[in-house]
């Protein structure tokens, strides 16, 4: 169901409900009101007949012509009159005889002074009447033709008036409720515009109303999906231009080494340059799976209790036998009760060391990494420091960024992934990495984690 139809619906149902009790509390105030008024009218008339046989002496005879002559008018009551004795003096239509008085109920009115009951339809009033000393009983019945008549019109007229009321309340709903959903299908309509060759596009933020928090929020969406769609494509074209470079180079040298008659060492030269800008391409193809690895939801990840010093010194291990001129000193602080323990994933966990060992590694001219653990409160911090040429300023806001290579980059090669892929994994493990650098004297690498 649309929402205009489930607003206006509702609003209806609402209004029925409230409507139909007001109209029933109308109705059942007129239904108390017209037995009220109708029970005196029967009291007045009966008295006014006891009235006209004992105080005005009219006979018996006169009273019953006078009720027989005016039997089918719309009110019309049958009186009946007893002694103490309960013995009947007077009675209007002993024929019809609607209330079949008994002693009990004589007795009953004797000792109340007045009785009201109802007999199906009927509405009976008893009295104790007082005169010259005597008391006499009456009965009076009579049955309010024009007033249930009156009943029922109101009833119809009521059910006709609500239903009119509500088919009112229906369309003016209807029309309110589309009125108010105007902005949400002009919305839509503008969302609908926008696709992946038009990211550029945004919503109309002019309304002052909820509307446009919407349009400011999806906007603000757009936004960071315009930026991460745009990095995507940037990435990609990295990726193609980085793989193209050391592929065109290969393919030269190789060329080259086909095209003259080379001696042996020349044929040597050509194959160790070919090895270096395969292993560049296996270096740039292996950061690529590390980024995607860390690029995956944190749920995705195994994460593990694990040493600290234990992963790094694993870490070190394995690329002194990649690279055994690197120099890495591990220093832990013996002095301190260390925690070394951490939660976290081992494997992305050694990318960032083993990223940040190279680049201190590779930038230092002693080609060193001193490396600094220490505990902080439920933290693990650990240092990497080298004494490398330092980074630039102009590079420092930029060198996590995917791709970026420093001013600095002729003293190493690289891929320029290193530090972002450092900085998605600490990102994963809620960590933190910063760093501080003094050019010509070196850099310190900073990695903040939580300890277990
Ligand atoms: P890569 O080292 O492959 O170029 P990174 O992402 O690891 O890529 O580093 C990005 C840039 O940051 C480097 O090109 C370099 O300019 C700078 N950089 C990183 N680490 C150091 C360091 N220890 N000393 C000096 N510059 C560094």
């Amino acid at each position: 169901m649309k929402i205009k139809t489930r607003l206006s619906f509702l609003f209806t149902l609402f209004s029925a409900v409230l409507l139909g009790g007001f109209t029933y509390a109308i109705y059942l105030s007129y239904v108390y009101n017209r037995e009220e008024e109708f029970f005196k009218k029967i009291q007045l008339q009966a008295i006014t007949k006891a009235d006209l046989l004992l105080a005005a002496k009219v006979d018996a005879n006169t009273l019953q012509t006078i009720y027989e002559s005016s039997y089918n008018v719309l009110f019309q009551e049958e009186v009946a009159i007893y002694d103490t004795k309960f013995d009947l003096l007077y009675h209007d239509a002993v024929e019809i005889d609607i209330v079949k008085e008994t002693a009990g109920m004589l007795q009953e009115i004797s000792q109340e002074g007045e009785i009201f009951f109802k007999q199906g339809d009927w509405q009976v009033v008893g009295i104790r009447y007082e005169f010259e000393g005597e008391i006499y009983l009456i009965t009076a019945a009579a049955y309010d033709a024009y007033g249930y008549q009156k009943l029922e019109n109101l009833k119809y007229s009521l059910i006709v008036i609500l239903i009119i009321t509500l088919f009112i309340i229906y369309l003016i709903s209807w029309i309110f409720s589309n009125q108010a959903l105007k902005p949400l299908v002009n919305l839509n309509q503008e969302i609908e515009k926008i696709s992946a060759s038009n990211l550029d596009l945004r919503l109309s933020t002019k309304e002052r109303d909820e509307i446009r928090q919407i349009s400011e929020s999806f906007n603000h969406m757009l936004d960071r999906l315009e930026k991460s769609f745009n990095a995507q494509k940037h990435f990609i074209s990295n990726i193609a231009h980085e793989l193209r470079t050391p592929l065109a180079a290969l393919m030269a040298e190789l060329e080259i080494a086909t095209l003259k008659k080379k001696n042996k060492e020349e044929l040597l030269n050509a194959v160790k340059s070919s090895l270096d800008d395969a292993k560049r391409m296996r270096e740039l193809i292996q950061d690529l799976l590390d980024l995607a690895k860390a690029s995956f939801d944190s749920t995705e990840i195994k994460i593990h209790s694990l040493r600290v010093d234990e992963l790094l010194m694993e870490t070190t291990i394995a690329l002194k036998k990649d690279s055994p001129d690197y120099k890495v000193h591990l220093q832990i602080d013996e002095m301190e009760e260390l925690n070394l323990e951490i939660l976290g994933n081992p494997y992305l966990l050694s990318v960032t060391f083993r990223n940040l060992i190279e680049n201190a590694c590779k930038f230092s001219s002693d080609k060193s990494c001193r490396i600094c653990v220490k505990n902080a409160v439920d933290k693990v911090v650990i240092l990497f420091e080298d004494n490398g040429p330092g980074i630039p300023e102009v590079d420092q806001e930029r060198i996590f960024e995917p791709f970026y290579r420093g001013e600095n980059q002729h003293v190493a090669t690289g891929t320029g992934i290193g530090l972002s892929l450092c900085q998605k994994i600490t990102e994963l493990h809620n960590g933190k990495i910063h760093f501080s650098s003094i050019m010509g004297h070196g850099s310190i690498f900073t990695l903040t984690l939580s300890s277990k």
